[in-house]
């Protein structure tokens, strides 16, 4: 291929973002295109959890590199991303769900995470203002937050200075294979990349369509609010066992309540918004796991679209049959593991052997013509 850069990546959320820097560090000559401003999706409206609690076995390993990551921001990125790196505790209140806890703590210890279960009286020792309604909890030594909001600003920052071609508020309207490489189409122009990146969140359905690729992927509707500042309530991240919902308070003072019954949203016309009786369901659960929520008043809510694929595990590999083609989404908390997915996808890009295995996509390819509409689900 003649002119063009050697990589463009499509979508500007965090998977983006990262794997644009990596290959760029990496030596390639690379184009990011996002349609909005850097990570103003679910990449910078999160609940900024950087939790092995809610992340799935197979993936501790991934998220445990990534937290690491995080936490050394400064070191990779150059930029903080407000990380608090601090323990976590998920609770039980019923006898199901202390069921279900220690099936998950078994298999996440199992894959890596330090994870142990506790007895009430520990769980206040550790988080004193938690419940004494709890049956049982799992406590992590390894659990945090960053501030999303930070992301795209980080990012901006990192990738100007290592010369990506930045282009934001600009829509990619089809992609095409062409000589050598990649035809990127925007509305008054083409790009063209020996390898293009698929980084588009939930739309990685209508992206690789454009390859006549299947790929299903569900949109969940995630809701989130914040409080008002107050007195410090907790020290830990805090999650419920079914995995519904989590709090954590940042150092200035405001709890985020994040996760829970979802929103109101359509992907297709890129609208969401906050289902009141959500809100209601989630404040009341998070006043139950810390009582000392009870005198605040929640000033701001919040949606966002998460991306899941019918499995649950990460999209995050090649396009098959297309050759330099490659996709990066669906990673269950994929705030917490994203920077980490970026570094193992950037070095297949880049030819090298991963360090970690990548999650291929032929097991999810569904045949044309098969109906995945938008699904509301709750994160698990
Ligand atoms: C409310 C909420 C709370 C969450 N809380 C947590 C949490 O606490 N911890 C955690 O680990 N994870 C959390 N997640 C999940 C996490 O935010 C996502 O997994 C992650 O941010 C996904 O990053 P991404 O880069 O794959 O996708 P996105 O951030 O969605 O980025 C995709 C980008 O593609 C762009 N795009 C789409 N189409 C085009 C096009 N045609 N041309 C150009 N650009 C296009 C979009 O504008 C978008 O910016 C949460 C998600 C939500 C929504």
């Amino acid at each position: 291929m003649t002119g063009g850069v050697d990589l463009v990546v499509i979508g500007g959320g965090v998977h983006g973002a990262a794997i644009a820097l990596f290959a760029a560090r990496g030596g390639m000559r690379v184009t990011l295109v996002e349609r909005d401003a850097l990570a103003r999706g679910a990449s910078g409206t999160n609940a900024g959890t950087l939790t092995m609690q809610m992340t799935r076995a197979a993936l501790i390993p991934y998220a445990l590199r990534a937290h690491d990551m995080w936490v050394r921001a400064p070191e990779w990125l150059g930029h903080d991303v407000g990380v608090v790196s601090c323990e976590g505790l998920s609770l039980a209140f019923t006898e199901a769900e202390e069921a279900l806890l220690s099936e998950r703590a078994d298999a996440r210890r199992a894959a890596g995470a330090p994870i142990r279960l506790v007895t009430p009286q520990q769980a206040r020792q550790i988080e004193p203002g938690v419940s004494p309604a709890i049956r049982m909890a799992s406590h992590c030594t390894i659990d945090g937050f960053a501030n999303a909001y930070l992301t795209g600003l980080a990012f901006r920052r990192a990738l100007v200075a290592e010369g990506v071609e930045l282009r934001e508020y600009t829509t990619v309207q089809t992609v095409d294979p062409s000589a050598g490489g990649y035809s990127v189409h925007l509305a008054n122009e083409t790009l063209r990349a020996r390898q293009v990146v698929f980084a588009g969140g939930v739309w990685l359905e209508p992206m690789l369509g454009w390859l006549g690729v299947n790929l299903p992927i569900k949109t969940l509707i995630n809701q989130l609010a914040v409080t008002e500042r107050m007195p410090p309530v907790m020290r830990t991240v805090v999650g419920i066992a079914s995995g519904l919902l989590s709090l954590k308070q940042y150092p200035h003072g405001t709890v985020v309540i994040g996760g829970g019954w979802q929103g109101i949203g359509n992907r297709t016309s890129n609208t969401h918004s906050v289902r009141h009786s959500s809100l209601i369901g989630n404040v009341r659960l998070a006043m139950h796991a810390i009582p000392g929520l009870g005198s605040t008043r929640i000033v701001r809510s919040w949606t966002g679209f998460e991306a899941e694929t019918a499995d649950a595990l990460p999209a995050v590999g090649p396009v098959p049959g297309f050759d330099g083609a490659w996709v990066c989404g669906s990673v269950h908390s994929g705030y917490t593991s994203a920077p980490y997915m970026a570094r193992c996808i950037t070095q297949a890009i880049l030819g090298q052997e991963p360090e970690m295995p990548l999650f291929p996509i032929d097991r999810l390819l569904a045949q044309p013509g098969t109906d995945t509409k938008t699904q509301g689900h709750r994160r698990e």
